[in-house]
């Protein structure tokens, strides 16, 4: 039974906040300016989501928020467990703070989030990093104002091992949301599918949604706050309201939220495709709000990799799906996850993963190298695949789906698109960066302030980029 954390544990938590701040303020006198968190956030979105509620506790504990770890008094290192790279990367930046550690006693490091929610690297931090002063998993993110007491209070090193099994919600957390206009909503936590490479579940724990009210409200608050573009985010959106409601579900969820008044689009991720339904499909199409674009990992092209993932779903399921979606939603932007090198995948399995990407022609994929996880089934598969060929064949599937997005791309040229700008463009100062409604990003010149949009007419297209200039008003909108 999904239960939200209660009101009495939320107001400990409120009274461990105002503790911790009268301490912050106090040395913060002391300090003759006010005390500084800075988060360093890994991963995925829904870890973006995490970081923005973790800045948004150490705000209502009296922190300022820098971005530079150096002039922090607080860091909060929050970690993936999806790949070792990203285990690596967040390793290497917590070995960096021994020396700000060394420079200022008073300096506290925390690792919080995925990594830290298997207890093999729980350990490796208490034993590896002993300049680290909190470790907390994913399931004790709202417990930070009373971590942060315990520590400042009591001078002791605190681990917190997820234990797995927390189902709980909390609700109400502060959040401290990194842009004005565009914001992260999770509708429900957790992930039930145990696909044979991934960690998730075992380091976010059992599925479980929000319920209905909880979200709306929070979709209404952001909707008033100015919010033009807002993702839901779940492991799996569709099996939203599985476990809490018999007849209401991911499609209505979306539905629900397309009423609230507001000019804002509504995308969300991920949909697995075993649940991926036509009602969900029929459901984007007749919501003026949901933006035509799809994040549909198909991970693999071929059925018998696709069995050993444990996806229940084959190549020809998914491909119906995809062409329901497409003569529903004309305009529709698809994008997937794809992973070469699972143990035991042929070189005829690979070229049913190139051959998948031909036909179904994506706009974009995110792409990964196999990477062997602890705990979970693949990792025991005796048939691993040598590293280099993992590599070559990453680098053939790059090569191909870059072709096939740069392709796509070129068919928006000498159309216009309404752009939601972002204000500067991070590669090049001299042009604004935006996206469209389906994702597509783009970069172009003109004026339009970050927050607002923008119609852009494309005159050139880049392999992940289109490029513009704000068009003359009455060219016609193609609204992709
Ligand atoms: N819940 C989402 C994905 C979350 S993880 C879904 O099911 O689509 C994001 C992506 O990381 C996955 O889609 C997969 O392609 C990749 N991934 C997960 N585990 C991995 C592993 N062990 N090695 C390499 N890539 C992995
Ligand atoms: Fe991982 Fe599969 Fe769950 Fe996605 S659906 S989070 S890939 S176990």
């Amino acid at each position: 039974m999904i239960q939200r954390i209660s009101e009495k544990e939320l107001e400990a938590q409120r009274e461990y906040a105002e503790k911790v701040k009268t301490a912050v303020s106090a040395a913060g006198s002391e300090k003759g300016r006010a005390l500084r968190f800075c988060v360093v956030t890994y991963g995925c979105q829904q870890n973006e989501a995490d970081s923005e509620r973790l800045a948004g506790m150490l705000y209502s504990m009296g922190y300022e928020k820098t971005e530079t770890d150096a002039d922090a008094d607080v860091i909060l290192v929050n970690t993936c467990a999806v790949r070792e790279h990203a285990e690596k990367r967040a390793l290497s930046v917590t070995g960096q703070y021994k020396h700000l550690k060394e420079k200022n006693p008073d300096l506290i490091i925390g690792v919080c989030g995925c990594m830290v929610s298997q207890e093999h690297r729980l350990d490796d931090i208490k034993h590896r990093y002993p300049y680290v002063d909190i470790v907390f998993g994913t399931s004790y993110l709202w417990r930070l104002p009373e971590i942060l007491y315990r520590r400042l209070s009591r001078r002791k090193r605190l681990f917190l091992l997820d234990t797995g099994d927390d189902g709980n919600i909390a609700e109400d957390v502060p959040v401290l949301r990194e842009c004005g206009y565009r914001a992260w909503l999770s509708v429900m936590y957790g992930c039930n599918n145990f696909c044979t490479y991934c960690v998730v579940p075992h380091v976010r724990g059992r599925e479980r949604s929000r319920y209905r009210e909880d979200i709306l409200k929070e979709a209404r608050a952001l909707v008033a706050d100015g919010v033009k573009d807002i993702t839901l985010l779940g492991q799996n959106v569709n099996s939203y309201g599985r476990g809490l409601y018999e007849d209401y579900g991911f499609p209505e969820l979306l539905s629900d939220i397309n009423a609230i008044d507001g000019d804002f689009t509504l995308r969300f991720m991920t949909s697995h495709p075993k649940d991926a339904t036509r009602k969900l499909i029929d459901t984007m199409a007749s919501c003026e709000k949901v933006a035509p674009q799809l994040h549909l990992p198909l991970q693999s092209g071929s059925d018998g990799v696709l069995r050993r993932m444990n996806r229940h779903y084959t190549l020809d399921s998914y491909k119906r799906l995809i062409d329901y979606a497409r003569e529903k939603i004309p305009d529709l932007t698809l994008t997937s996850d794809i992973m070469v090198g699972f143990p035991g995948e042929t070189e005829e399995d690979f070229e049913a993963t190139l051959g998948a990407l031909r036909d179904i022609r994506y706009d974009m994929v995110y792409s990964f190298i196999y990477s062997r996880r602890k705990n979970t089934p693949a990792a025991e598969y005796e048939d691993q695949i040598p590293e280099q060929i993992k590599h070559e064949r990453f680098e053939r599937m790059l090569q191909l789906q870059n072709g096939i997005g740069f392709e796509i791309n070129r068919g928006y040229v000498g159309k216009t698109v309404r752009v939601l700008c972002d204000g500067e463009s991070k590669n090049d100062p001299s042009t604004l960066s935006g996206r469209t409604a389906g994702g597509k990003n783009v970069c172009f010149t003109g004026t339009c302030a970050a927050g607002e949009y923008a119609d852009v007419k494309i005159t050139e297209a880049r392999p992940f980029v289109l490029c513009g200039e704000t068009a003359e008003k009455g060219d016609k909108n193609d609204d992709i």
